[in-house]
């Protein structure tokens, strides 16, 4: 703290992410990558776009981009806003449509962000428990609110809300925008990205961290109505008009362009989560019901982030989330076969040891 400190970021709580370990050799599955690696052809247009029009400034609608997300969602370029990772969309979501007199909703056990983006654009806010089961219930958002926004997958348990239910929520409330955050929905969800015609309350946003393995490129999106696009976009243009740079554009471009790769990474992930689920089962643990690249689990005679130290000393890293309700859980990213194993292996021998 310090007094050329301003009272906004005197008052911030900063989101932590989850460690990027400089060590080699870990075996990483706290941040939810994906062990696929990216599309060879992103490789390649990454390399291709790596000349010297770098020393250009990129375009600053990356229409190439939204039109490679157009063609493969069958929406119009038009419903597309792209931004340097969901995050920094998000960010614009949070001033541009969910900044309002009256507070905005979300789940008690959701992305950690969300609470901080209200801290930082001054957001009022109320969170909504999550049931017993922690399904997120439609019926309990039925109330004044300046705005709803939960991930479908929620995170960080898994779970996922049927489309029906989106849809009912759209219905019901129709005076503020509901967001919809899909970071992990092509892990066994159903977007709600063709329910934005009909919706003019709809926004979905998505991410290239996670299904299309480019955590590293920064590359998010949203969908939505043409109004609640041209809001976006007014807060970009008075925040920062080049977010996405050359590579990242073609990247992402090429991402987009190659669903026969994501597909089949998408199913592999898939495939070795069912198998790490068997496995824990297996081993005593209680598994949410996961749609997504990571499950969350407890044991009912261990302590989680006593098992997360564990792991850690065996080097293998979890997430463990010291917060109420949820503190006895471990949230595990899907890593390859060969470090699902691994971590299979680590977990047997820690509940052979004595408590
Ligand atoms: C990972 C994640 C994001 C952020 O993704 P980036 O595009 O990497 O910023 C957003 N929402 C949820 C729920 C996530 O898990």
């Amino acid at each position: 703290m310090s007094r050329y400190w301003s009272d906004v970021v005197k008052h911030l709580e900063p989101y932590v992410p989850g460690e990027q370990p400089k060590l080699a050799n870990l075996v990483k599955l706290n941040t939810n990558e994906n062990p696929c690696g990216p599309s060879p052809r992103v490789l390649q247009a990454i390399h291709d776009a790596t000349s010297d029009a770098l020393r250009l400034y990129p375009d600053p609608n990356a229409e190439q981009l939204k039109a490679a997300i157009g063609k493969f969602h069958a929406i119009d370029a038009r419903n597309v806003f792209v931004g340097n990772g969901s995050d920094e969309v998000l960010a614009h979501v949070f001033l541009g449509l969910l900044k309002h007199a009256q507070p905005l909703l979300f789940p008690d056990i959701t992305y950690s962000f969300y609470p901080v983006y209200c801290g930082l654009y001054q957001v009022e806010f109320e969170t909504i428990p999550l049931a017993e089961d922690f399904s997120i219930h439609i019926d309990d958002y039925l109330k004044p609110n300046g705005g709803i926004i939960f991930p479908n997958p929620n995170a960080p348990t898994g779970r996922l809300l049927p489309i029906a239910e989106i849809e009912r929520l759209l219905r019901s409330n129709a005076d503020s925008v509901v967001v919809v955050d899909e970071a992990y929905v092509d892990f066994g969800g159903e977007s709600a990205i063709p329910l934005i015609a009909d919706y003019p309350n709809l926004l979905v946003v998505q991410t290239l961290s996670k299904a299309r393995s480019l955590a590293g490129l920064r590359v998010g999106f949203a969908a939505g109505h043409a109004d609640l696009i041209d809001a976006l976009e007014r807060v970009k243009n008075s925040f920062n008009s080049y977010p996405l740079g050359r590579l990242a554009i073609a990247g992402a471009t090429a991402a987009f362009e190659d669903r026969e790769y994501f597909e089949r990474t998408c199913r592999t992930v898939i495939a070795s989560r069912e198998k790490l689920v068997g496995d824990l089962n297996a081993l005593g643990f209680e598994v949410l019901p996961s749609a997504a690249n990571f499950i969350f689990v407890r044991h009912p005679q261990r302590d989680a982030e006593k098992s997360a130290l564990a792991l850690r000393r065996r080097g293998i890293i979890v997430r463990h989330f010291k917060l109420p309700r949820i503190d006895q859980f471990l949230r595990i990213t899907i890593g390859t076969d060969a470090q699902c194993e691994t971590l299979v292996a680590a977990l047997k021998e820690i509940l052979s040891e004595e408590t």
